[in-house]
């Protein structure tokens, strides 16, 4: 497993909590995403690399909130050609 417990939001860029295996993308965080309580609770975990391809190949899952606004990174193959 690639992936450690936070404690604090130390330098990642992205950010898992595991109660709900989504990963946030701490550079757009959102109110919705409560990322101090993640921590808080124990359930925040940091990627081996820090990337989303990392957390995407070990099963997470984009969280809404914050990847809604970086369609430049949440886009994955798609063709749009048509
Ligand atoms: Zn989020």
């Amino acid at each position: 497993m690639a992936t450690i417990v936070l404690r604090k939001r130390a330098g990642v860029t992205f950010f898992g909590d595991k109660s709900n295996n989504q990963v946030h993308y701490l550079p757009n965080e959102t109110a919705q995403c409560q990322i101090d309580k993640i921590i808080e609770s124990g359930n925040s975990v940091a990627f081996f690399p820090d990337t989303l391809e990392e957390a995407h190949n070990t099963g997470w899952i984009n969280c809404p909130w914050c990847f809604v606004l970086s369609a430049d990174i949440a886009a994955c193959g798609e063709d749009s050609e048509g």
